[in-house]
């Protein structure tokens, strides 16, 4: 019996709760809990509609550990899955260390004051999920998580080791909006607006955010002009990958984006300090989150590709090779398969196989793990057979930028 609880139900966690559900052999018991309890009740139904699983829904403020251990003691799970928001990680590790079960997510924590992200604070835990015999295993998404994946599963099939390897996200969809983004918008633009940093020669370099531009042809979406970025799976294979001389991390960005999140930037609107409006304290860049389209409203209307992939170049037997792994996903087919767009979609089901390697003990462990640390085998079997398959080929030589 492998009962599972989800807390958070944005769009990751609808993809997520349908891919448990089609895989009932796996997950005989789902329960998703949420601040929102309208918003669980809303994926059971659809999950019900589309799979015939029933879900039980529960409300949950995951940032009160008291309540969530309350929680996972009535339902008993062996395993929670975090698909809230970055800022709830340590009070749900919290709650999961205090109740005795595993825990897993997708995106690092975040403090809620600083656009400042670092696995320091999860990593602190490792002492304690060791000791207590529980696993935990950090970002389990698509970047991070399959791109870390496809980087274990190069150095395993392809290179002996890695000298550099640059990660390359391109959403290639258009939703029809002036501007939006296609997850939560909050911490979205957080992501989008700090420094650049890339690691190169054991330094960090740090470049202002969004000036180093290079344009890239991505099979199934086209030319597409890509950011230099900083992305938190860079800190970890920089550390669990220790022979990698450079790791980079590039996202697309239309032009129409770009101009909007300067003039927002221009006139504070991104801003994440408190102002004075009408006698009450607000957050610009909360205010800016309500305004702008909740991004689970965008897939009726998100037509075209991503493709999200990995180029690293080492060695093999002595000859240096370089190889490009990725996947292509198709906004339309993933909205008709659960009734999400592909990023919620990329996300979604990895976090569906990653809760599958821990409930089945596929990955078990105790402790606080990355996923480029566990065999990438069965994960990238997985991806395979449930709707993100990916390719490999060899590119005559090194990225040349
Ligand atoms: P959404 O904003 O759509 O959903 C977040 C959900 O969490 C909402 O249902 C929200 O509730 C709920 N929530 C927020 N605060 C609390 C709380 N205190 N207690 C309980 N529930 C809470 O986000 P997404 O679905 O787009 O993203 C989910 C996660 O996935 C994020 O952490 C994001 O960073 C990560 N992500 C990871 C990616 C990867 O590739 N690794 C890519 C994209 C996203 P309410 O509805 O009431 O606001």
């Amino acid at each position: 019996m492998a009962k599972v609880l989800v807390i958070g139900a944005g769009g990751v966690s609808s993809v997520a709760v349908h891919k448990m559900a089609m895989n009932a052999d796996i997950f005989t018991g789902i329960a998703l809990a949420s601040r929102t309890k309208a918003k669980c009740d809303a994926i059971a139904a659809s999950v019900k509609e589309r799979t015939g699983v029933s879900i039980d829904t529960f409300q949950i403020d995951a940032d009160d550990v008291d309540a969530t251990v309350a929680l996972i003691r009535k339902v008993q799970p062996v395993l929670v899955v975090n698909l809230a928001l970055p800022y709830q990680d340590l009070h749900i590790m919290d709650a999961c260390l205090e109740a005795g079960v595993n825990y897993m997510d997708t995106a690092n924590y975040e403090p809620r004051d600083e656009a400042h992200f670092e696995y320091s604070w999860q990593w602190a835990y490792q002492d304690r999920f060791k000791a207590a015999g529980l696993m935990a295993l950090l970002g389990s998404g698509f970047d991070p998580g399959v791109t870390s994946v496809f980087a274990t599963w190069l150095k395993k099939h392809k290179l002996d080791t890695i000298r550099t390897l640059d990660i390359l996200d391109c959403n290639g969809g258009d939703h029809g909006q002036h501007f939006a983004t296609n997850f939560n918008p909050e911490i979205n633009i957080r992501e989008v607006t700090a420094p650049a940093r890339h690691y190169d020669g054991g330094k960090w370099i740090e470049t202002p955010a969004l000036t180093k531009r290079q344009e890239f042809s991505f099979e199934g979406v086209g030319p597409r002009n890509m950011y230099l970025m900083y992305h938190e799976e860079l800190e970890s294979l920089a550390k669990h990958l220790p022979e990698i001389e450079r790791i980079r991390f590039w996202m697309t960005f239309g032009d129409a984006y770009i101009t909007h999140l300067t003039v927002l930037q221009n006139v504070g609107l991104t801003r994440i300090d408190p102002v004075i409006y009408e006698g009450q304290e607000i957050i610009p860049l909360q205010f800016l989150k309500a305004v702008l389209p909740e991004p689970a409203s965008l897939g009726a209307t998100t037509k075209g590709k991503t493709n999200i992939g990995d180029i690293a170049t080492g060695y093999k037997d002595g000859e240096e090779r370089t190889f490009y792994i990725y996947n292509i996903c198709d906004h339309e087919e993933a909205y008709a398969e659960t009734g999400n767009q592909a990023v919620s979609y990329t996300t979604g089901v990895p976090a569906m196989i990653g809760a599958a390697m821990m409930v089945t003990g596929t990955w078990a462990a105790a402790g606080v793990f990355n996923m480029e640390q566990m065999d990438p085998d069965p994960f990238m079997d997985m991806l395979n057979r449930h709707g993100l398959p990916w390719q490999v080929k060899e590119l005559s030589g090194p990225l040349a930028f």
